[in-house]
């Protein structure tokens, strides 16, 4: 028996096939560039499965269910997609429309839950028992796993760290409201800085040479290349996004004590032997008394595939159980 997990992400939908062991046997990537119609993202799924199935050459059948990673809170007891602010979808009966397509159980979750979820269920974040997840890409993606169960909260908007406000009137964020921390530190929050930097400081940078489209959107390979070659549009963002994220880091301690605190998402994927110094600085800073002493800083063992990963995990762990809808 095999088990599908689905990631569905700001720009992409990605896909993977794990068997009861949890070992990987497919992938699959698909691009989408839709925003605020769900009809035509939710096909985008559907060919990003379809295409999957078939290139690992597994049956529809042989799948026996589905779990599905999104960028929002999810009412995990009814499946429904609570706002997706990068997406700019409400309210979206998503396992339902999954279990009308394709026939079989789906589990539907909040993307940094199920991305903390695999990498407890796979590499370094195993041995902790009280664990956040910080996962930096579009937007920032949060989750907290204590004593082995991921913490929703009352509202299932628990770990909703990238909406966490980190500055009184600050940047505006995609969800509407100012100062959150994924309008700072998230790729969006770094393209918007660096456009001021350009236009109103008149910072020098080689961006337009590198990436014409880079206002829109900039892949972490690029931003990499141009902050070791010591852009200074490109670092001073850089450093100061680093910066905000050391602070959430020492408010999760501050708030939570955690043992361990792991870093994630496609910009830290790429870039942690970068950031990673002014991560901790202000970590080690803004912690309350000794907080910090002993508290790990992990990073992502299962990069890209971590929520697709823990989505197929989790449903293959939790068949029958109370949060697999069919
Ligand atoms: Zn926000």
């Amino acid at each position: 028996m095999y088990y599908c997990g689905i990631d569905l992400g700001g720009t992409k939908v990605y896909s993977i096939i794990i068997d009861q062991d949890g070992n990987i046997l497919g992938k699959h990537k698909v691009k989408t560039k839709y925003k605020s119609d769900f009809n035509k993202i939710f096909e985008r799924i559907v060919l990003c499965y379809n295409e999957l199935i078939q290139k690992s050459n597994i049956k529809n059948k042989d799948i026996k269910a589905i779990g599905i990673g999104v960028p929002s809170s999810v009412k995990v007891n009814k499946g429904i997609l609570i706002h997706a602010p990068n997406l700019d979808i409400k309210n979206i009966d998503i396992a339902e429309k999954l279990i009308k397509e394709f026939n079989k159980p789906v589990y539907a979750d909040n993307d940094g839950n199920l991305g903390l979820y695999g990498e407890h269920h796979y590499g370094k974040a195993k041995s902790y028992k009280s664990i956040y997840g910080i996962f930096v890409g579009t937007g920032i993606g949060g989750a907290y796993i204590l004593n082995n169960e991921i913490i929703r909260g009352k509202n299932f908007t628990a770990g909703e760290i990238g909406h966490m406000i980190l500055e009184i009137n600050g940047p505006k964020c995609g969800c509407g409201r100012k100062g959150c921390f994924e309008a700072i530190a998230g790729k969006v929050g770094i393209i918007n800085y660096m456009k001021k930097l350009v236009k109103k400081d008149n910072v020098q940078t080689l961006l337009d040479k590198y990436e014409a489209n880079w206002k829109n959107n900039i892949g972490s390979s690029i931003l990499k290349e141009l902050y070791q070659k010591n852009d200074q549009a490109v670092v001073k963002a850089l450093t100061r996004a680093s910066k905000v994220i050391g602070i959430a880091c020492a408010n999760i301690i501050n708030i939570t004590g955690v043992d361990a605190i792991l870093l994630g998402g496609g910009l830290i994927n790429d870039m942690a032997k970068d950031l990673l110094p002014v991560i901790k600085k202000f970590m080690i800073k803004y912690s309350i008394g000794d907080g910090a002493n002993n508290v790990k800083l992990l990073l992502s063992g299962l990069k890209d595939n971590a929520v697709a990963y823990g989505a197929a995990k989790f449903v293959s762990l939790n068949e029958n159980k109370k949060f697999l809808l069919f």
